[in-house]
């Protein structure tokens, strides 16, 4: 094994020793925060406090509700993953000998100027091997986030993905080794959830085509891929491009039993009109061809609880006074 491949394969084991079906954001983001101040050449550890505000934000944007309360987890809980093969601390001896499982307070992390970072062996090959920066950070976005939001957690870290290609051919063992690993998307399954809601944004209805080929249409797991979601109907939703990444980002949500659609109350749009973003809170989806096409509760459920940012807005009641004998 070369270099290039242990030090992907360290990254790797760090990622399954997530639970299946949860998504947690925090050590990712932490990893690609980290990834992102070796490409710019910054010193191999840091402080806590210097990158806490980074922190706080990327898991706002990308993780679910709260994600940003424990954005201090990874930071201490990384260094024991792997029994430190991955992440290092230095600060006061009296923190750092203390069990894994007494975390450090926020707090207690500014104040000890506790740094963190990876190990030097690590850094090294990181700084020195052509590609393999942009290799490990491409496959800690395959494997941890959804496609929609790639760009734009590259984008918010300041993280070049385009690096030489060369590794491809330099780590054969490590390439084959994630083939076999992944989950295998069924191709059919975009032209089945397209289909099923007869080629439109469930939400918005959006159905513009190119010729006879639906353009900015996609179809969006309920459950992601890469957290365990199936290829099937029941956990597939057609959405425009903007709907599908409101939806990734944990915008909105669709209602298990009612099939409304519910938005965060973090969702701000200065246009509340009918033109503006919040005019589909509280509207039903636009139905699929066939009950059995339903999204599952089951799905939606997960959703709700792993990307939706909670609390949901309420929904206003549309049909006051309509029942025989409302209160006035
Ligand atoms: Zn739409």
């Amino acid at each position: 094994m070369n270099r290039a491949t242990e030090v992907l394969d360290a990254f790797e084991n760090i990622r399954r020793a997530q639970r299946a079906g949860v998504y947690a954001p925090h050590k990712p983001l932490l990893i690609l925060l980290a990834l992102a101040r070796v490409q710019r050449g910054e010193p191999r550890l840091v402080e806590f406090t210097a990158i806490d505000g980074a922190l706080k934000q990327l898991l706002a944007e990308f993780g679910p509700s709260s994600a940003a309360k424990s954005r201090h987890y990874p930071f201490w809980h990384l260094a024991t993953d792997g029994h430190g093969a991955l992440w290092n601390l230095s600060g006061p001896r009296e923190v750092l000998k203390r069990p894994a499982g007494a975390t450090p307070s926020l707090g207690e992390l500014r104040e000890q100027h506790i740094k963190g970072g990876f190990p030097p062996e690590i850094d090294e090959a990181l700084r020195h091997i052509p590609g393999l920066l942009q290799a490990v950070a491409t496959r800690v976005l395959d494997t941890c986030f959804p496609g929609t939001l790639h760009t734009d957690i590259a984008a918010a870290l300041g993280l070049d993905l385009d690096g030489p290609t060369v590794l491809r051919d330099a780590v054969p063992v490590a390439a084959e080794y994630t083939t076999t690993e992944r989950r295998r998307r069924d191709p059919a399954f975009r032209e089945r959830v397209l289909r099923a809601y007869e080629y439109r944004c469930c939400v918005c209805g959006f159905d513009l085509r190119i010729g006879h080929t639906p353009a900015g249409l996609e179809a969006a797991h309920i459950q992601w891929h890469h957290v365990g979601g199936p290829d099937i109907e029941a956990n597939g939703l057609s959405l425009c491009s903007l709907h599908h990444k409101l939806f990734d980002l944990g915008v909105f949500t669709i209602e298990p039993s009612a099939h409304r659609v519910i938005f965060s109350q973090h969702a701000i749009s200065g246009d509340r009109g009918t033109a503006g973003e919040l005019q589909f809170h509280g509207r039903r989806i636009h139905s699929p061809q066939h009950t059995d096409m339903l999204p599952a509760a089951e799905f939606l459920g997960w959703n709700a609880s792993n990307a939706f940012k909670t609390p949901a807005r309420r929904v206003e009641r549309t049909d006051r006074g309509a029942a025989p004998g409302a209160a006035r």
